[in-house]
């Protein structure tokens, strides 16, 4: 119940928003991340920075809290079978053992007959080669583990390149698994936001249509320009896969609209997304507060779409422009915008800094101001050479 402590694995950008939207609904939030400099720690009730291997820590951070979440897959196993013996966690590590290997997973989906892109495992020339022939090129190969916005793989666009990605697999020191995947030609990315309660009760948000750029998401517009149909389809399939799942928590489906109409699943966070930052500006209930929610047991939330919505994100320098002073200025004045910078100090290209979510009364308004303001961000005045 309110009042007492929620804590949660990872304190990246999504592990401050749900402990604002935590501390906001009369939790206290402890946040355990290995990082200290970590966005969430600076509004943690009690934080926690040593490795997830320290027994010590584990033991006082489950003293200390009634329930547990998490914002990151990627937290290990053995760690959250050792804490959900003690309190519940939501998502489990079933759930975790699943999903945060891209091979399991797909290997997963595929045995429910969730449609995914043609893949195979390679962990040797011999596979590579044996994938190459059985889903042709071009192929994306990914670690199956770790790995976000791209990071961890490897195109190969025509047989001239397979030479380089056969070098990787023969490092001495590789051992590394990956998984080939056809390239599918899409028309669209989508994805799906789905709540599902210990008791099977389900939510679903309004499907996102999302751009990325170099493998990292660019922009994501809400509702998607998908027919009704389609958009169902979308909602199906991502509440389907959740459900053989038996996933009890946030999860954002990441789909494929292929060319052929196919719907294809390429991926499931177990936790909220990018994609559905634009909940916390555009709907009655958003994405935290729904974790927040199915992490303590609270009746879910209503996820009504209030306003059409653009979601911007601020990558790496990009986010120079809304702290300089016209720049700041010129964003803060537009009509609908609602700017989240996360407090970073250390600026990498491509670095998730901050977003910018435009809402509008029509969906093409947001559209038109979010294609503004990514213009400005991405060619800042500065950045155009003098006519001397
Ligand atoms: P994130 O963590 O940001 O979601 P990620 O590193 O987990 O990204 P993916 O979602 O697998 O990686 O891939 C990132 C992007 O690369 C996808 O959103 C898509 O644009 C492109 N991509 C990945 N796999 C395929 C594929 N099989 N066919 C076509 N495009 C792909
Ligand atoms: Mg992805």
């Amino acid at each position: 119940m309110p009042g007492s402590m929620v804590g949660v694995l990872g304190g990246g950008q999504l592990g401050a928003m749900f402990t604002g939207a935590a501390r906001r609904m009369g939790y206290r939030v402890a946040v355990w991340d290995p990082d200290s400099d970590a966005p969430a720690h600076r509004i943690a009730d009690q934080s926690f920075s040593t490795s997830f291997a320290d027994h010590d820590t584990r033991e006082r951070f489950v003293d200390s809290v009634q329930a547990l979440t998490l914002e990151w897959e990627n937290i290990p196993v053995e760690l959250c079978q050792w804490l959900e013996q003690r309190r519940p966690l939501r998502p489990s590590s079933a759930v975790l053992r699943i999903l945060q290997d891209r091979l399991t997973q797909k290997q997963f989906l595929s045995s429910c007959s969730i449609p995914v892109p043609d893949f195979a495992e390679v962990q040797s020339v011999h596979q590579l080669h044996h994938a190459i022939k059985r889903l042709g090129l071009p192929l994306i190969c990914k670690t199956a583990r770790s790995g976000y916005d791209g990071k961890g793989q490897w195109l190969i666009r025509q047989s001239s390149e397979v030479a380089q990605f056969e070098q990787i697999l023969s490092r001495p020191s590789s051992g590394v698994r990956w998984i080939a995947e056809q390239v599918v030609t899409f028309v669209r990315e989508l994805s799906v936001l789905v709540v599902r309660s210990g008791n099977g009760e389900t939510r679903v948000y309004p499907v996102a249509e999302n751009r990325h750029e170099h493998g990292i998401l660019r922009d994501s517009v809400v509702p998607a320009s998908i027919s009704p149909s389609d958009a169902e389809a979308a909602c199906e399939l991502s509440v389907r896969a959740v459900a053989e799942l038996h996933g009890v928590g946030i999860f954002c489906i990441e789909i494929f609209q292929a060319q052929d109409g196919r719907l294809l699943i390429n991926e499931i966070a177990p936790r909220p997304h990018n994609s559905g930052h634009y909940t916390l500006d555009a709907c009655t209930v958003s994405q935290f507060e729904q974790q927040v929610r199915v992490t303590c047991g609270l009746p879910l939330g209503e996820v009504r779409l209030l306003s059409p919505a653009v979601m911007v994100n601020l990558l790496g320098d990009e986010v120079t422009v809304v702290l300089s002073g016209e720049g700041s200025r010129e964003t803060f004045s537009t009509q609908g915008a609602s700017v989240h910078l996360y407090g970073k100090r250390v600026i990498r290209p491509g670095r998730k800094m901050g977003h910018v979510t435009f809402t509008a009364p029509e969906r093409e308004i947001a559209v038109a101001s979010a294609q503004q303001f990514l213009s400005r961000v991405q060619n800042p005045p500065s950045a155009v050479p003098s006519p001397s």
